[in-house]
């Protein structure tokens, strides 16, 4: 385990300032690698996030991203205008991780590339640091959250390992569970504002909808907040209306929002739901679409079939009856 975590805090920094100018009193002694030297003078900022050879490892060593530790930089030590050695807030794996009993939070809910931000600090050398990295914020209720690609790490919680508890997660669903991405797929019902896992909507043989619309147009024009509407919007059907709009707008708008396991992290929310709002303020207000669209959907010409989910399995939200 990389971290110190003493009860007293004055003892903490007291610990934390002896092994600083141990450090530094060895620092001639210490080689740091070319190639770490190399990444901490170029990007070594305070804020920044970044990977760290756990112990027992050395440059060259073929580590899977999950396998470095991950940190945020607080301090810079430098000594001859050479970065010796930083001050470092830890991420912490979900392996290493021990909640109390009765944490809300359980390791079973924590995806494989997922850390948690914590109160643990460190001071690393120079040596240690691999290179930089970002680690994705995720914000679990939002269904406008930009994608997090599957070889990304992301973070939504905070743990403190003196008292063995991580922030509250939120809960989903009619069942009033948790999102495990690694496990759980879920579809969202825009009109309850709600994420159904698939499992419950399966187990409850959800009811057929009655509405009159055909299930594309249902997708198709259901919105968020789309033009200050949430809901179904019943919006006139002419041909006039699609034209000039790509397909891969059209397709994105009738596809069920979906996430978890092989449909990303963050799913296709984003894309799906701006897909709408462009084609509702088209038919609305004529509106055109504009020629960077794909921009702030978070998808290119490469990816934006990715995020197109086909109506071959059919939900409906158990306590609106509405396609989900
Ligand atoms: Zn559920
Ligand atoms: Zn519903």
């Amino acid at each position: 385990m990389p971290y110190e975590m003493l009860s007293n805090p004055e003892a903490f920094k007291r610990e934390m300032e002896k092994r600083a100018i141990a450090l530094t009193q060895r620092i001639d002694k210490a080689q740091p690698e070319p190639q770490a030297k190399m990444i901490l003078r170029r990007h070594f900022k305070k804020g920044k996030t970044a990977l760290i050879l756990p112990n027992g490892n050395n440059f060259g060593d073929q580590l899977l991203l999950e396998e470095y530790w991950v940190c945020k930089i607080e301090e810079i030590k430098m000594r001859k205008e050479e970065v010796v050695f930083a001050k470092v807030n830890w991420f912490w794996n979900p392996k290493d991780v021990v909640l109390r009993k009765d944490a809300v939070l359980r390791k079973t809910n924590l995806g494989k590339r997922e850390r948690l931000t914590s109160n643990t600090f460190d001071y690393v050398h120079s040596s240690r640091f691999y290179d930089m990295y970002t680690v994705q914020p995720y914000e679990e209720n939002d269904v406008y959250e930009a994608a997090i690609d599957e070889d990304e790490l992301y973070s939504r919680y905070d743990y403190n390992p003196k008292t063995k508890v991580a922030s509250t997660p939120a809960t989903f669903c009619f069942c009033k569970g948790f999102y495990n991405p690694d496990r759980d797929v879920m579809r969202v019902c825009l009109p309850c504002a709600e994420y159904i896992h698939i499992d419950c909507l399966r187990k409850g043989g959800s009811p057929q909808t009655n509405l009159q619309k055909p299930l594309y147009l249902q997708f198709e024009r259901t919105l968020f907040n789309g033009l200050g509407y949430d809901g179904y919007m019943d919006m006139p059907t002419e041909k006039a209306h699609y034209e000039g709009v790509p397909q891969n707008i059209i397709d994105l708008a009738r596809s069920p929002i979906v996430r978890g396991k092989h449909f990303g992290i963050v799913g296709n929310g984003n894309p799906v739901m701006r897909a709408r709002d462009y084609l509702a303020a088209k038919i609305m207000k004529g509106t055109p679409i504009p020629n960077d669209w794909m921009k702030p959907c978070y998808v290119t010409e490469e990816t934006v079939s990715s995020f197109i989910l086909d109506l071959a399995e059919k939900f409906h939200c158990p306590k609106c009856l509405g396609p989900v």
